[in-house]
């Protein structure tokens, strides 16, 4: 399982401080939990009283795709709010500002905290839907 990174890199202007900032983007791991659940809300909803033909399968993966990418928004708007609302960053060791250095994409095979959080989401939205489906039933 390899999660993808879109990696950030800050430098002090005043002291050779430098920061990464770890942004999760879309990776086979999450293709697979999209299609797991996708696969999981096909088994009720190609039953009895929805009776879904067979290529709603796609409509359905599509949609867990989009709760993935729902998911998404907290954590943005987290990043957001930790950084102060703007791209400067204050260096802690010396409180010099931080600039942008450039982003570049990365690989590992070990979640970070924001897939932990991400898949956190996703199944909380997830849940939200089962529970809405049998309040149709
Ligand atoms: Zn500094």
């Amino acid at each position: 399982m390899t999660f993808s990174y879109t990696i950030g890199e800050y430098g002090c202007t005043k002291c050779s401080n430098t920061r990464s900032e770890y942004s999760a983007t879309m990776s086979f791991p999450y293709v697979i939990a999209a299609f797991l659940a996708a696969l999981a809300l096909s088994f009720v909803l190609f039953r009895e009283p929805w009776n879904f033909p067979w290529y709603y399968f796609f409509c359905i993966f599509a949609g867990e795709l989009l709760l993935l990418f729902i998911a998404g928004f907290p954590l943005t708007l987290f990043k957001l709010v930790t950084g102060g609302g703007s791209i400067v960053r204050r260096c802690p060791a010396c409180g010099g500002q931080m600039t942008f250095r450039g982003q570049h994409i990365s690989k590992s095979q070990r979640p970070r905290r924001t897939d932990s959080v991400l898949l956190l989401l996703f199944c909380a939205l997830n849940v939200a839907v089962w529970v809405k489906l049998y309040h149709h039933v």
